[in-house]
């Protein structure tokens, strides 16, 4: 069987979260073997996207930033109206998947919490563990990016909760699609504007810009992600002289900016060198020590 997308080709773990049969308490995790089936076909997240995930980065077999992950985890969850997850069991379930693969130098655990199979109201859950994919290239050389409209205007989250904006669910075909336009046009990834002019977040990662010292992302309230690795470069930056800043900021800003970086768990610091078909300059020196401190995180 070959590796999923997204994954290395290194070892793999699976393991099942455990629910009480009325669907309240979580029981704890059994493992099961990777390559065979374990979703039943009536299940909400197969029918309809109908739930969470998370995708915490292992460090040296460190689960990197894991507190943050549960609970923008928790915060989805009730976004969504999910029975709130037991984050102590979910953190078990994580540290054993993680322990499962071993010191791998770089690897991910990603953790689901569906709405169940149809009908039943028990959730489903996993925590699949793997190897990174090498993102060397990405994290030296750079991406080329395009800004495309997300079609929201940037105070969505408070207008249309019910759109679900700054939910880490599920449904992410629209998310791939980004990434199928941005290869379209000769891209690597998409940076999402809002339709009245605003920089929001990456398909899947926050932006950051620096000028001269100064580090700024997108506010959090415009329905993106709250960036758990973005949030780390923030408090890394302030013991290396950079002030750091959420802003409200426009294409114009991403233009003026000295260099940029769409920011996530697993591929890191991605740096932006070209902008629609506009080549930018990379911070080479910067990217290096945002990556070397982000793969070296312990917690
Ligand atoms: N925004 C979106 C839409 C994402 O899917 C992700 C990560 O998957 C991020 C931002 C970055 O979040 P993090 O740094 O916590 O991985």
């Amino acid at each position: 069987m070959s590796a999923p997308t997204g994954a290395g080709t290194g070892p793999t773990a699976l393991a099942m979260i455990e629910f009480a049969a009325d669907g309240g308490a979580t029981l704890g995790h059994r493992f099961v073997p990777v390559d065979e089936p374990q979703l039943n076909v009536m299940d909400l997240s197969a029918t309809r996207g109908d739930g969470i995930f998370e995708t915490i980065s292992l460090g040296g077999g460190h689960a990197q930033a894991l507190d943050p992950h549960l609970r923008r985890f928790a915060h989805s969850a009730a976004l969504l109206e999910l029975p709130p997850p037991d984050l102590d069991a979910w953190r078990e379930a994580v540290l054993a998947v993680a322990a499962q693969l071993g010191p791998v130098d770089e690897g991910f655990v990603k953790i689901v919490l569906t709405r169940g199979i149809e009908g039943q109201d028990v959730p489903t859950g996993w925590a699949y563990g793997a190897t990174s994919p090498d993102h060397s290239a990405a994290r030296t050389v750079g991406i080329r990016i395009v800004l495309l409209d997300r079609g929201y205007r940037h105070d969505v989250a408070q207008t249309s909760p019910w759109l679900l904006a700054g939910a880490k669910t599920l449904s992410y075909a629209v998310n791939r699609a980004a990434f199928r336009e941005a290869a379209r046009r000769g891209a690597d990834d998409a940076l999402f504007v809002s339709s009245d002019g605003y920089l929001l977040e990456g398909a899947v990662s926050n932006l950051v810009l620096r000028s001269g010292d100064e580090l700024m992302t997108p506010r959090t309230d415009l329905g993106i992600l709250e960036g758990t690795t973005q949030h780390d470069i923030f408090t890394w930056a302030s013991t290396q002289g950079f002030r750091t800043s959420y802003e409200l900021l426009t294409p114009q800003d991403l233009a003026a900016a000295d260099a940029a970086w769409l920011v996530s768990s697993v591929r890191h610091a991605a740096a932006v060198r070209a902008v629609d078909g506009l080549e930018r300059a990379v911070d080479r020196e910067v990217s290096d020590r945002m990556n070397d401190y982000l793969r070296a995180r312990t917690t």
